[in-house]
């Protein structure tokens, strides 16, 4: 009998460690998938409306750029809905001040501007994106408006992200920003769940890892509550900020420890608002709105077939500032800021559901970490080496579409090739030390 419990040992059974382990068995290893949560999907989640319907909330969007998850969509007979987009964009600056787009437009030139520097430029070497923000001429309104895209997007405050990781991060995400396109009816969440079903009884839910011991050929993993598990080689597929919680012995690398710690949380609060129809369109509104007096708060109509809605999103340092005021304050604020955008119907809300990722126990936060330390170019490439047999992946970590749900696709997909050679010269190693290789 084998003194291993299985080949390999995934922790996390979000997109990055389903696909992963997805990848693994295709292969014909055994895989066994440690999840801390009562559930599949990590960082992407779904609730239902009192009637029933159900929504993502947590990642929901996708678009054609993005092959794996299409895939995956079209592996489970998904359906997508177009989101609507058409109609007029609100630019809110406060209860009195409306405009259509404009300053969007003038800000994304900014972000395209930012993008044509090399991340490695020595120009740009220390330098925060607001630092970076501080030095260009733009007028106050459109600068604002760049901070506003930034922070609601990564979902950090602009003064602690390094620009060159903002250029690296955005020049990975090749979706010509469509990446609001689609949603999957009945939730992408239930493409989590068929991708993890196909793995049975390999999935143990309600499985904390807190500490993994390695050695040259093997790992042990001591779970919270099911005993030690032997194993010979690890996939850590959490966010850096959640890896870095993990004990090993014996400890990491320092470099490891500090690209792990160069890391922080997004902060993010997701809501829907059910209503009875779509009324912002007898105005020839879209529903999208984006707010200036505030910065990080987004509107985007998510109606289909089967409910009318809205999504609202909060972002970034109003993230962090709104949820300690509590999910009443919230509600309030949002839907007194929706009647002065789209009108009085706004305040006739049907449902409201809201879920706030700040400080989530087991993803830290979303949309993803983000690396909060100007010297820390080195981090994703010594994460991504990890300490064989020990190995990490996450989202955020993808060579392609990092921190969204294609990243995360990418990146167990990655990590089980990482794997795959590791094994490979696991086997070498093995013959060389054992009784003929001396
Ligand atoms: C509100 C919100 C909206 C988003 N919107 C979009 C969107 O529209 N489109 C898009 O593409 N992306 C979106 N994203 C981002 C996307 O959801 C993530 O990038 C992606 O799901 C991350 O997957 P992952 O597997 O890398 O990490 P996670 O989903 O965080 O999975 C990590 C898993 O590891 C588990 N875990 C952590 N520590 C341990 C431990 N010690 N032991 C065992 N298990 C552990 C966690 O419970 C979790 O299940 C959104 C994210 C959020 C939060």
């Amino acid at each position: 009998m084998s003194e291993f419990d299985t080949d390999v040992i995934v922790v996390g059974a979000g997109f990055t460690g389903l696909s992963a382990a997805d990848a693994l068995v295709a292969t014909g290893l055994d895989v066994i998938v440690l999840e801390a949560r009562d559930r599949v999907g990590g960082r992407v989640e779904s609730a239902a409306f009192s009637d029933g319907v159900r929504v993502d909330t947590g990642g929901q969007f996708i678009c054609d750029e993005m092959p794996e998850i299409m895939a995956l969509t079209r592996r489970f007979g998904k359906v997508l809905a177009e989101t609507p987009m058409e109609g007029a964009f609100l630019i809110q600056w406060d209860s009195q001040s409306t405009e259509t787009g404009f300053t969007f437009a003038e800000s994304s030139r900014i972000r395209a501007r930012a993008n044509r520097i090399d991340p490695h430029d020595p120009i740009i070497a220390g330098l925060t994106a607001e630092a970076w923000l501080a030095r260009q001429s733009d007028p106050p309104d459109v600068k604002a408006g760049y901070q506003a895209m930034v922070e609601g997007l990564w979902c950090r405050p602009i003064g602690e992200i390094p620009l060159w990781y903002l250029i690296d991060n955005d020049r990975r995400t090749t979706s010509n920003g469509n990446e609001l396109q689609y949603f999957v009816e009945g939730t992408i969440h239930a493409v989590a769940e068929a991708l993890a079903a196909t793995l049975g009884p390999r999935l143990q839910l309600d499985t904390d890892v807190t500490h993994i011991a390695r050695r040259d050929l093997s790992v042990t993993v001591a779970t919270g509550n099911r005993g030690v598990l032997k194993a010979r080689q690890i996939i850590v597929a959490a966010p850096p900020v959640m890896a870095s919680r993990i004990a090993h012995e014996p400890a990491l690398p320092q470099p490891l420890i500090d690209a792990l710690g160069a890391w922080k949380s997004g902060t993010v609060i997701k809501m829907f608002v059910r209503y009875e129809r779509p009324f912002w369109r007898d105005r020839g509104l879209s529903g999208m709105v984006m707010w200036r007096d505030v910065l990080g708060l987004f509107a985007c109509d998510v109606s289909s077939d089967r409910a009318a809605a809205l999504v609202v999103f909060v972002g970034g340092p109003l993230a962090a500032q709104w949820s300690g005021k509590g999910a009443g304050f919230i509600r309030s604020e949002i839907i007194r800021r929706l009647v002065v955008a789209l009108g009085s119907e706004g305040g006739d809300y049907t449902d409201f559901r809201m879920r706030d990722w700040v400080d989530d126990r087991w993803s830290g936060g979303g949309y993803s970490d983000v690396i909060t330390d100007v010297s820390a170019y080195a981090a994703e490439a010594i994460i991504r080496a990890g300490a064989p047999p020990v190995h990490f992946a996450a989202s955020e970590l993808a060579s392609s579409f990092p921190a969204y749900i294609e990243g995360a696709i990418v990146a167990g997909r990655e990590a089980a090739l990482q794997v795959m050679a590791a094994l490979k010269s696991q086997v070498q190693m093995a013959e060389a030390t054992g009784p003929l290789g001396g």
